[in-house]
């Protein structure tokens, strides 16, 4: 597993020189600051393995996320991809797995134990607690998934929350852009969902700030094995979306995944 986890990092490392910007003069208007925030949008979530140059540069890049994102394909940047980059999202890119491990991404088992490991000092624990719970409960009803609590010891589902440098290779960044993100399911970090320290949380009552059960449904949907969709209605839409509501389901694109992953109730 270590081996796989410097893998991956040495891949995220060779990234940015690879990264050229033939297509710089033709998008007049945009400023320095634009371009890099897009180079480094596409470096973090548009991860490559492959050793084909062209898999890995700027244009290629942007035509993938333009795809993903349902946007008109053109391999240049202008203010709508601009736009989309700015939204905060979860930290777990849209193209390569996020996995520590090779191999099928789901548990060979049902019966998955959490453990909420550490807290933001947002929202009272119990409702931290009950959010977690309640998230878990939005894919189990789906599933023949089980989900059982630990306080001590090692669980499949480590949550924490965390700010800046946390023990992984992926350090949070202050207020605002990468909210949290999960392993796929496995041994060690896998499974395991981080949350920013340096977010606002807040439950369903209050509009300001992120709403964890949206936060948490989408992270230990990332914890069981689902990637990424382009489908703007499901949870595992990678943006965050400020205008989602207290009582928001999963949609039908989820519910398909998660089912794919682990079959029917
Ligand atoms: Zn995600
Ligand atoms: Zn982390």
């Amino acid at each position: 597993m270590a081996d796989m986890r410097l893998t991956l990092l040495f891949a995220l490392c060779q990234l940015p020189g690879s990264l050229a910007l033939p297509l710089r003069q033709e998008a007049g208007g945009l400023g320095q600051l634009q371009w890099e925030q897009a180079e480094n949008y596409l470096e973090r979530f548009y991860v490559h393995n492959s050793k084909r140059k062209e898999a890995n540069t700027f244009e290629t890049k942007l035509k993938e996320m333009q795809r993903f994102f349902g946007l008109p394909v053109t391999g240049k940047l202008n203010s709508r991809v601009i736009e989309i980059m700015q939204k905060p999202r979860c930290g777990v890119p849209d193209v390569a797995e996020f996995s520590l491990s090779p191999g099928p991404s789901k548990w060979p088992f049902n019966i998955i134990s959490y453990r909420i490991v550490s807290y933001t000092s947002d929202l009272p624990q119990d409702v931290v607690d009950e959010i977690v719970a309640k998230a878990l409960s939005l894919w189990s009803e789906k599933t023949p998934l089980k989900f059982y609590r630990v306080k001590s010891g090692i669980a499949d589902i480590m949550i924490s929350f965390a700010r800046g440098v946390h023990g992984d290779f992926y350090p949070f960044d202050g207020p605002g852009n990468t909210l949290a993100h999960a392993f796929a399911p496995g041994l060690g970090l896998g499974g395991d969902a981080h949350f920013d320290k340096d977010e606002h949380w807040t439950d369903s009552s209050s509009s300001l700030g992120i709403n964890f059960l949206y936060a948490a449904t989408h992270e230990l949907g990332h914890s069981l094995g689902l990637g990424h969709s382009s489908d703007f209605d499901a949870v595992m839409y990678p943006t965050y979306k400020t205008e989602e509501k207290q009582d928001f389901k999963l949609a039908p694109d989820d519910i398909k995944g998660i089912q794919k992953l682990y079959g029917k109730r």
